[in-house]
């Protein structure tokens, strides 16, 4: 017989191990790319990796990385804390794309609004990133 208290120790724990590694938006993007997420030692650890193209791809939360479209508020309370913590977010986004653009990887960000608003738009991007057909810089 199971004590209820095993059973919450349980559920936290799975709790916690989703927590530290996937959310809601990084499975969906997950099951559209048909990629696994992998936990990589690369700076920043992109959510997921193609390491034959070398492109790597960051599921961002519009809220934690200050997405510029969604434009969240700062919290009420708290502020200044807020507004350092999110500038150290942000600035570290910035500081771990330009180290893995200097690795020669190609780097893709993914807005959480953009995966709700244009999943399929969102799919179609990033696999057109893994081809080589993309390269249509203009020169
Ligand atoms: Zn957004």
């Amino acid at each position: 017989m199971k004590a209820p208290k095993s059973i919450s120790i349980g559920v936290r724990r799975s709790m916690q191990s989703n927590k530290s590694s996937r959310t809601l938006p990084e499975l969906l993007l997950s099951r559209l790319i048909g990629k696994e997420i992998v936990r990589s030692d690369l700076p920043g650890h992109p959510d997921f990796v193609f390491p034959r193209k070398k492109v790597v791809v960051f599921m961002h939360g519009c809220f934690w990385h200050r997405c510029p479209v969604c434009d969240f508020s700062l919290p009420k309370s708290n502020r200044p804390y807020w507004a350092a913590k999110f500038e150290s977010n942000k600035e570290r986004d910035r500081s771990v794309k330009q180290r893995l653009e200097s690795m020669g990887w190609r780097v893709v960000e993914v807005w959480e609004h953009e995966l709700r608003e244009d999943p399929i738009g969102v799919r179609n991007s990033v696999l057109a990133m893994r081809s080589p057909v993309i390269q249509k810089t203009r020169t």
